[in-house]
């Protein structure tokens, strides 16, 4: 019965195997017959669809729900109906929960394939590895359960029959398929978004922990052996994933970095860099980086993430500029919030692709770039992609026109618009921002902004005397002083506290003192909107007027919202492009 049991597996195995790699085949043929289709067309599929490409919306779209259920269905008929030739009585329970552990193991491969960041296939479909990362999420609590309800189902059994001692601690095999379960226990509440978001370090690096327990020692622990071929193509996707990110890493040094005054986001350059003589600065508006504060021969560089970064310049821009809001939660040093420094030493890692739809980069005919705080970083490069693409048009050097570009930020403090002031490249814009970049500034209404600039100055500790210390130093400081003090004796404390905050706001000394390069009133924009979010009914009224024209659909077709921003704002931007039925792309800052 063993012997029948294992020999069935075996086989079983290479169903859900094979299903994958037609799956994930399936992903990218999709993507890329239809972006092909659809481009030369000048159609983008992302919103409407037809009966006939239905299937394969899903596909293109990366539907989760949808998805799990194609990926579902071929993987339950195999699980149930092999081997076909036995009659269903016939077959031992025993088969089936002891399959399920292969079943999750094989799975483990297809979620490695879609986490690669940067492979060909992605390149060739046109997908970016953020788009994955919501089927990656699903497909890991999937597996998390097979492996649950295997490891559950023996240990009942083994229960029921009193040799729990014998079969889980006493057989070494056991013991370690025990020891993975144990692991993927503490990841599972881990994983759940309100954890993973706020202690997203743990998660990482037991996510990791997990992940490496998993692949190399289930080897060890399943009967029938799991090595052949699962292991060795899990092994090599490993080996892919490591030297992309050797590959792909630099050392550099952060050339400047613009504190902001009473806001939280900071202005970062870094140089300009080629890998191999490769030339890296040719990127599409929006991509990203990865910043790591360790060396790729720390071995934290691999046990923590990395941090992505939206590119806020351009490929012409002559330094890679970047707009980052800095957090500040953590005491313990590794789990301590990231922050950037000039003139220190960072891991950063090349770009990745925009998560700009290739068919709003070439198609598009109006635009609305939504964006909310440090979303700029991600709206500014698209806004300057099309107004220059107008530009070119006006001098006779381009075929492009774009007939309407709006820019919406939403900020929370009349402080973040500041941070625009050092974006050289903006001066060459002027205009177009006075006609299209419109400002909403949510829990300020104009005169409160009047009354902070004039109490902006007071220091209310006023031990602390740190000169070319910027407002944020000084709040940051105070906060840090204010919860370190509640644990201890206040003056002690104080002290100690103060010396530390001393030498970190020196440290981090920038200079503000000159007045910005890019000149910013209420008269720069073409709005600034006090004390509100943005209305979104009256404020996109202006989308409706497209019913008037013949060609509306057509017009819809080209039109595209593209978002960033906390959850709420996408939600709202999500709601306002089915509102309008036109097309969307949003990019999420936080996993
Ligand atoms: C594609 C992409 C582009 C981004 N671009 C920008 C940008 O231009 N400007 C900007 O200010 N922020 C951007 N972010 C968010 C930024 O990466 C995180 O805020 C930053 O990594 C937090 O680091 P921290 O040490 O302060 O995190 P923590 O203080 O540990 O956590 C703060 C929050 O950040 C999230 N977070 C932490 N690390 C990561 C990570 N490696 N990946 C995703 N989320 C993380 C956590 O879930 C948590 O909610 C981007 C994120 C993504 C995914």
């Amino acid at each position: 019965m063993k012997k029948f049991t294992s020999r069935v597996n075996i086989r079983y195995g290479y169903y859900p195997f094979v299903t994958s790699l037609i799956f994930f085949a399936l992903l990218v043929v999709s993507r890329r017959l239809l972006t092909i289709r659809y481009a030369r067309r000048r159609f983008s599929l992302v919103k409407r669809y037809n009966t006939r490409n239905f299937f394969f919306k899903f596909f293109y779209e990366l539907k989760v729900l949808h998805l799990s259920i194609y990926l579902l269905i071929p993987l339950v008929i195999s699980f149930v109906v092999y081997p076909v030739n036995v009659p269903l009585r016939k077959i031992p329970g025993k088969i089936y929960y002891k399959r399920l552990g292969r079943l999750s193991y094989v799975l483990a491969s297809l979620n490695l394939l879609i986490t690669l960041r940067s492979n060909i296939l992605l390149k060739v479909s046109k997908f970016n590895y953020t788009d994955m990362i919501p089927l990656h999420k699903w497909l890991s609590r999937f597996i998390f359960i097979t492996m649950f309800v295997h490891s559950l189902v023996y240990m009942v059994v083994w229960h029921i029959d009193d040799i729990v001692v014998k079969k889980m601690f006493k057989n070494k095999y056991n013991l370690v398929g025990f020891i993975i379960f144990v692991i993927f226990c503490v990841l599972f509440p881990l994983s759940i978004r309100f954890l993973r978001r706020k202690y997203y370090k743990l998660f990482y690096m037991m996510h990791h922990l997990t992940l490496i327990a998993f692949i190399f020692l289930t080897p060890y622990h399943a009967r029938p052996s799991v090595l052949v071929p699962y292991f060795y193509f899990d092994i090599a996707i490993l080996a892919i994933i490591v030297i992309q990110k050797l590959f792909y890493s630099r050392v550099k040094t952060i050339i400047k970095k613009v504190d902001i005054p009473g806001s939280n986001l900071k202005l970062i350059k870094l140089p300009k860099f080629t890998i191999f003589g490769l030339n890296n600065t040719n990127f599409a508006p929006a991509s990203h980086l990865r910043i790591s504060p360790y060396h790729i021969l720390n071995p934290l560089f691999w046990m923590l993430p990395t941090h992505p970064f939206s590119i806020a310049s351009l490929p012409g821009d002559d330094t890679i500029d970047l707009i980052v809001k800095e957090n500040s939660n953590g005491k313990i040093p590794m789990m301590k919030s990231l922050k950037l420094k000039e003139n220190k030493r960072f891991t950063i890692t090349k770009h990745f692709e925009s998560a700009v739809p290739v068919s709003c980069l070439n198609n598009c005919e109006n635009l609305l770039i939504i964006v909310g705080g440090s979303g700029i970083g991600y709206g500014l490069p698209i806004y300057r992609y099309f107004q220059d693409q107008n530009m070119k048009m006006e001098n006779g050097d381009g075929n492009r026109k774009i007939k309407n570009i709006r820019l919406y930020w939403v900020i929370s403090n009349h402080n973040d618009l500041k941070v625009l002031k050092y974006v050289e490249s903006l001066k060459d814009y002027e205009a177009e921002i006075k006609r299209d970049f419109h400002i909403y500034i949510t829990r300020e209404s104009p005169k409160q902004v009047i009354e902070y600039r004039d109490s902006a100055e007071v220091i209310e500790l006023e031990e602390i005397h740190v000169t070319g210390k910027s407002d944020s130093s000084v709040d940051d400081c105070k906060h840090e002083v204010l919860e370190d003090c509640k644990h201890e004796v206040l003056e002690d404390c104080k002290n100690e506290v103060l010396e530390d905050c001393k030498n970190e706001v020196l440290e981090d000394q920038v200079s503000v003192e000159n007045d910005g390069l890019f000149d910013i009133s209420n008269d720069t924009f073409a709005s600034v909107n006090y004390n509100r979010r943005p209305n979104w009914n009256s404020d996109f009224k202006y989308l409706d007027e497209f019913d008037e024209f013949d060609d509306v659909e057509q017009i819809r077709d080209n039109t595209w919202i593209l978002g960033c921003g906390p959850n709420g704002l996408i939600k709202d931007i999500k709601l306002l492009a089915n509102r309008k039925n036109v097309n969307y792309s949003i990019e999420s800052f936080e996993f």
